[in-house]
């Protein structure tokens, strides 16, 4: 059975989007992954199907209604649906690496993607979404966030990956950011590629790649270090 997303959206037409193209693309068409974007907008009741109100308590913006959100994601996910319910939010827990990889190797996922204000709590709570982020900053709307989340399942899927090694040394799978990488020219603007790269010893190389590895996460990321107690 291949991973079935549902996103629920007010802009279907944003999707497949960059997802149509390259490796997800190609996944997509290979029937690998499926993918179903459903306007929340169809499941309004009012003549002018509405999907929005103001604010209770007052303040700027609107507000995603419950109602109208409840009945799409029912449609979306029946009961004994088992795929994870997400709710694109920045108030979400982080994306990582692995919540990535747990998903990959799970049945789907079904994706609500917020717009305005967000949604009506009482949603998110009667329909147990759990809030995921991708990113300390706000989106005009969780498609971009829906998008990128996939893109990053998508591509550890099984056989989407030509190269399947590549996966398991990148940044985040050790808890350290990858080492830099060169290719030829041999030299560029004067600048060489380090020697041992090219010395033919893969023991030195792995030894070096290791410690740029290292170098870098203490540099930009010393939060990674600190959370693996053995990495010191
Ligand atoms: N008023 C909200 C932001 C709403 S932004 C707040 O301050 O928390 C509108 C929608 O964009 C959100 O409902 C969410 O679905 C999406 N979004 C914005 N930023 C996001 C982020 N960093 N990660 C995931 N989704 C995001």
């Amino acid at each position: 059975m291949s991973f079935s997303a549902s996103v629920l959206t007010l802009y279907p037409e944003m999707f497949p989007g960059a997802l149509g193209l390259s490796l997800a693309g190609r996944a997509l068409e290979a029937g690998t992954w499926e993918l179903e974007a459903i306007q929340i907008r169809d499941f309004a009741s009012d003549r002018h199907r509405t999907v929005d109100d103001t604010p209770a308590g007052g303040g700027a913006g609107m507000v995603m209604r419950a109602d109208v959100l409840a009945k799409a994601i029912d449609h979306a996910s029946p009961p004994g649906d088992p795929r994870p319910r997400l709710l694109m939010s920045p108030r979400g827990k982080p994306l990582t690496q692995s919540r990535v990889r747990e998903l990959a190797a799970g049945p789907g996922v079904v994706i609500v993607c917020g717009r305005f204000e967000g949604v009506d709590q009482r949603v998110i709570d009667a329909r147990g979404l759990e809030e995921v982020s991708v990113g300390d900053f706000i989106l005009s709307g969780g498609e971009p966030a829906a998008l990128v989340l996939l893109d990053a399942v998508v591509r550890l899927l099984p056989g989407v990956m030509g190269n399947a090694v590549s996966g398991d040394e990148e940044s985040f799978e050790n808890g350290l950011l990858e080492h830099p990488h060169y290719t030829r020219p041999q030299e560029f603007e004067g600048r060489q590629i380090p020697e041992v790269l090219t010395s033919g010893n893969h023991k030195k190389i792995a030894a070096w790649r290791r410690a740029e590895s290292e170098k870098l996460t203490r540099e930009r990321r010393p939060d990674l270090l600190a959370a693996q107690p053995l990495a010191k």
